[in-house]
């Protein structure tokens, strides 16, 4: 009997054009053949690869989705099957790829004004300059719309700062961290380009994390770090600018975790052809296949979702509520093939070297990140009702 290999079961790479199949080519590649080798030594040490920078730099990926400003200016489909991809093996330079091309370029692009966006993006598209996105609080997570406690204070032409950041990704080591604060001329939420190295600026690493280990999270001083004017981001006047960057990266992130199970998926498949026990292949016991079936069926949902979200993204007409019921469907149908993987390899499913470890703890990161379970299905619970149940 063929096998059918492919977890792209309904073939939606058919959707790609040449060079959107070239780019999700080029991008399967050095995920498999440069980092597939080497993540778990980083992921143990929880250190973040930096000499693979160059690399992902030539695949040309960074802010995929902006067009003009240096950047690469491919479609949302595009975008989302190479974060499929990245996640597909490893979580962690999916991430990395997520904050750096997607929070913090995608604010620039969204919320910067015209010059702006020609000074920071295209060395950053270049990845010569790597970006953060600096939300999420000690004490306030899905709460952020109304809750920033981090201040602004106008002072002639520049802002002070003043506040404390939590979870930021790369922030140890990134140029340009985009810092969302409360004007308290206005209560309003604004953005702000602060760079690394700037006065009164900390960022700690926040270490013995049990997912996406690579990522080097911070948690982040600011006292009283001065910002000119020209560093605020002159599109961002309300919290409303800094959800349209959401609304964009959670598709994104819906991706990551199609791409995160099917990773596992393809793991689970392989050793279910080559572990034998009882005398013949565990590929060939009925609750074995059940456990790829269901897995396959998870994968395959989640892409097509995805691949219509991104049709939406690309005509122009997705909406908050598309983005939400992405990330939350796709994030549970993860977590639950992940489990599954790890099901199907027994004891070795809990180890490093057979990689469906690693998926299993990325995934709780995934899974609570840019929005829980909770707080994207109350966005779409609104939607659908016209009733906000959020407090
Ligand atoms: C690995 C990792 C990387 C991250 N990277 C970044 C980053 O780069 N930048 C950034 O700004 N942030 C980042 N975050 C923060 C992330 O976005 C938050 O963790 C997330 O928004 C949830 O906030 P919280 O962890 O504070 O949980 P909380 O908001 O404290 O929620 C705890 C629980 O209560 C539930 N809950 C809260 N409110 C409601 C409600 N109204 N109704 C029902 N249930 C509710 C939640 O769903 C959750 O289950 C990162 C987080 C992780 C884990």
């Amino acid at each position: 009997m063929d096998q059918v290999v492919d977890a792209d079961f309904y073939e939606l790479e058919q959707l790609l054009d040449a060079d959107g199949l070239a780019k999700v080519t080029a991008v399967r590649e050095f995920m498999e053949k440069s980092v597939a080798p080497v993540i778990n030594h980083y992921w143990t040490r929880e250190e973040f690869p930096h000499d693979l920078i160059p690399g992902l730099s030539r695949l040309n990926i960074a802010g995929l989705a902006c067009q003009g400003y240096g950047c690469p200016g491919g479609s949302s489909l595009v975008d989302g099957m190479v974060a499929m991809e990245l996640a597909r093996v490893d979580s962690s330079i999916a991430t990395f790829m997520g904050v750096h091309g997607g929070l913090a370029m995608g604010s620039i692009y969204l919320c910067g004004s015209d010059e702006q966006k020609q000074r920071w993006l295209p060395a950053m598209a270049r990845m010569e300059k790597i970006g953060a996105f600096a939300l999420t609080e000690p004490d306030v997570g899905s709460g952020a719309a109304g809750g920033l406690t981090t201040t602004a204070q106008r002072d002639g032409d520049q802002w002070v700062l003043n506040g404390q950041k939590k979870w930021i990704g790369n922030a140890t080591f990134a140029d340009h961290v985009i810092v969302w604060a409360r004007d308290v001329a206005d209560n309003q939420v604004k953005g702000f380009v602060v760079d690394g190295g700037t006065d009164g600026f900390t960022a700690a690493k926040m270490r013995d994390k049990i997912a996406l280990r690579v990522v080097q999270n911070a948690q982040i001083t600011l006292h009283d770090v001065r910002v000119p004017e020209a560093d605020r981001l002159q599109q961002a006047d309300s919290f409303r600018d800094t959800a349209k960057v959401l609304r964009l990266t959670r598709a994104g992130v819906a991706w990551m975790a199609t791409g995160c199970a099917r990773g596992a998926y393809e793991h689970a498949l392989g050793y279910a052809r080559e572990r034998q026990q009882f005398g013949r292949p565990i590929a060939g016991f009925q609750l074995v296949q059940d456990l790829l079936v269901r897995m396959l069926a998870n994968v395959t949902a989640s892409a097509c979702l995805c691949v219509r979200l991104s049709q939406l993204q690309d005509n122009g007409s997705a909406k908050d509520h598309h983005s939400a019921l992405a990330k939350a469907f796709c994030t549970v149908r993860m977590r639950e093939t992940v489990g599954y993987a790890r099901e199907l390899l027994g004891g070795n499913g809990i180890l490093l070297e057979h990689q469906v470890g690693r998926f299993v703890a990325d995934a709780e990161a995934i899974y609570s990140y840019e929005g829980t379970r909770e707080i994207n299905t109350l966005i779409v619970g609104r939607a659908i009702t016209g009733i906000g149940a959020f407090v």
